[in-house]
């Protein structure tokens, strides 16, 4: 077995080999501009892209016209965030979103207060969903937007998308939502789910990094965006720039892989990681944060109670590959805030580890993870003073 063992898929997905040799042949022979109209070089890349669109649409039951591709996740929020919040100044300047959002859609909301921009940042409860109720009541004349994620990066916790689009429905205001965690492992539809916008990227769905894309629903309503990247007018004029055309038909592939792969995986996946989760709570005094009905079936977090979080981590890091939180907070030594958001204390939320499982893990790698986990603990609170305490009471 290859040490250490990959448990962080939600930080990153290797690239499955299929989407790699899809897209070798558009670096060398089919180099072409997708942007070049007046020779063959440049029809292929275009037919290539196309195809792709048409694979990414699919995934999530839309149009192939409602795809804008961008260099990621973090660009597409952005885009959705900042294009609604330009475009419909008109119509007000309030944003609702919730505590426990990606970074990426976090600083966007921040950075729109700057430009004189409202926004409500929603707690959540306990478990990590939303209250609908105090949703609703957060609306006002002047709300244009609702940015809340489909699937939470850390805890796997699933939002009530649909309930959520009704409420935004009703009150004629978009519903934006950060796709990326929940596309290709659970079965999305921007029609079924009433999503306006989505956030989509490719290498947390065994694509290559540095391409993603954002759903614009086209009809009911027709949203519009202002573009944050302007020249030469691609992708309809949302977003300018060469389109960046092997890694496009790479994402097109592992979306099209995803599709017809996703039932059975979640099967597996969810075998493997209730198998992961029921063991590791056998050490007692450990908790799983986040609903554990409404999530991803790859992802578990866990705190465990009575050790020293940062020691748990070293502990362990030369034999798994998992983190403390998202990758994007966990070079800060920060407890992570959705954690926090959840209610839980800096200590409890620094001895959380987060387990996300992907289509390469093995049962053999589950069971090592089960084994060095378990004896890591066990080890750490032998020298615990807390646990002493714990144990006299
Ligand atoms: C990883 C991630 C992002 C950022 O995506 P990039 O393509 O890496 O920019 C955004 N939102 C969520 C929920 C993520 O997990």
């Amino acid at each position: 077995m290859k040490l250490p063992v990959y448990l962080d898929n939600n930080a990153t997905t290797p690239c499955d080999p299929r989407v790699v040799e899809a897209m070798l042949p558009y670096f060398t022979e089919n180099f072409g501009n997708a942007a070049s109209r007046s020779h063959a070089y440049g029809w292929t890349a275009d037919e290539a892209v196309e195809y792709a669109r048409e694979q990414v649409a699919e995934l999530i039951g839309a149009d192939p016209k409602e795809i804008i591709f961008t260099s990621g996740a973090t660009e597409a929020d952005n885009l959705a965030i900042k294009g609604v919040f330009e475009m419909y100044a008109g119509k007000g300047n309030h944003v609702i979103t919730a505590a426990t959002e990606h970074k990426a859609v976090l600083d966007t909301c921040r950075h729109i207060e700057k430009l004189g921009g409202e926004v409500t940042w929603l707690p959540v409860q306990p478990d990590g969903l939303i209250d609908l109720p105090t949703l609703e009541s957060a609306i006002k004349p002047n709300t244009i937007l609702i940015a809340i994620m489909y699937a939470n990066n850390e805890t796997g916790v699933v939002q009530p998308v649909k309930a959520i689009s009704d409420i935004a429905r009703k009150h004629g205001v978009l519903f934006f939502t950060d796709g990326v965690q929940a596309a290709g492992k659970i079965p999305l539809d921007v029609n079924r789910d009433g999503i306006d916008i989505m956030a989509l990227t490719a290498h947390k769905m065994y694509g290559p990094k540095g391409v993603g894309a954002l759903y614009v629903r086209r009809r009911n309503p027709r949203v519009k965006l202002t573009a944050q990247i302007d020249g030469g007018g691609h992708e309809r004029g949302m977003r300018s720039g060469t389109l960046n055309v092997p890694s496009i038909v790479g994402f097109g592939k592992a979306a099209a892989l995803a599709k017809t792969e996703m039932h059975d995986e979640g099967v597996r996946l969810t075998g493997l990681r209730n198998k992961l989760e029921q063991e590791l709570l056998t050490v007692g005094e450990a908790y799983i944060n986040g609903n554990i009905r409404h999530r991803l079936p790859h992802v578990t977090n866990i705190s465990f109670k009575h050790v020293e979080g940062e020691g748990l981590l070293m502990g362990i890091s030369k034999s798994i590959a998992i983190s403390s939180g998202s990758a994007c907070t966990s070079a800060s030594l920060e407890p992570s805030y959705v954690l926090k958001a959840l209610g839980l204390s800096d200590q409890e939320a620094y001895s959380s580890l987060r387990f996300s499982l992907g289509r390469f893990t093995t049962s053999e790698q589950v069971d090592f993870t089960i084994e060095q986990v378990k004896k890591s603990v066990h080890e750490l609170r032998q020298l615990s003073p807390l646990w002493e305490l714990h144990k006299s009471a």
